[in-house]
């Protein structure tokens, strides 16, 4: 009873370091070396030669990240449910749905692009809220899910390829040339999705990858 009480308030202790000597974090800009440290909540390490940010221990950096993919996740969930956008032409009225604009774009002559916009638009960002989420929650009780390392390091490898920003600026560009021609509206879907957007951006942003590396090392140990 005791242990698991240490271990529940292990969530709000500041960054544990893990066992195992010294360690070292290299500057990205200039590859200094320096000897990495857990720095107080709300402040960041930077290079002592060029001044740019090494790492930083965000505060309530596990409920943060793990409260963002949540909202991401279920955000995701209307995207499918409601439509994207609305158009009105003449006398044709038409919903378009994310997932029935990627099969019609399938169905008819771009293949490619269709499978990019699931694979980077509907996948990706699944993966990297999904692992945020099964590798955060955990450890927000000090234990370390099963298989957590793999899960986190899959997450940060799709990172790259979650392209919802990019996805959505594609949609305005192409609505410009569109409203031209026949009336677009937003559906609940756009604005969704663009929740999306800014909550995949404040998971990735509520951890450093320094802070959850060193966390998942202390409570596998
Ligand atoms: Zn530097």
């Amino acid at each position: 009873m005791k242990k698991g009480f240490s271990r529940t308030w292990r969530a709000l202790l500041p960054w544990p370091r893990p066992p195992g000597g010294e360690r070292y974090a290299v500057c990205h800009f200039c590859d200094t070396l320096h000897q990495s440290f857990p720095v107080d909540e709300g402040t960041a390490a930077r290079c002592a030669r060029c001044g740019a940010l090494l790492y930083q221990n965000r505060p309530a950096s596990l409920a943060r990240a793990s409260a963002f993919s949540l909202a991401a996740l279920l955000l995701m969930a209307l995207v499918h449910v409601f439509p994207f956008l609305t158009m009105d032409a003449a006398t044709m009225r038409r919903d378009l749905t994310l997932v029935g604009a990627a099969t019609a774009l399938m169905e008819q002559d771009a293949p490619i692009l269709g499978t990019a916009i699931i694979l980077f638009t509907m996948i990706t960002p699944l993966m990297l809220a999904g692992g945020m989420i099964y590798v955060c929650l955990p450890l927000m009780f000090g234990r370390a899910a099963p298989g957590a390392g793999h899960a986190a390091k899959w997450m940060y490898r799709s990172e790259p390829w979650n392209m919802v920003e990019v996805f959505l600026l594609g949609v305005l560009v192409s609505l410009m040339k569109l409203a031209k021609v026949a009336d677009v509206h937003f559906g609940i879907g756009f604005w969704a999705f663009a929740g999306v957007m800014l909550c995949m951006a404040g998971a990735v942003a509520g951890i450093d990858r320094e802070e959850l590396w060193d966390r998942l090392e202390v409570a596998k140990g």
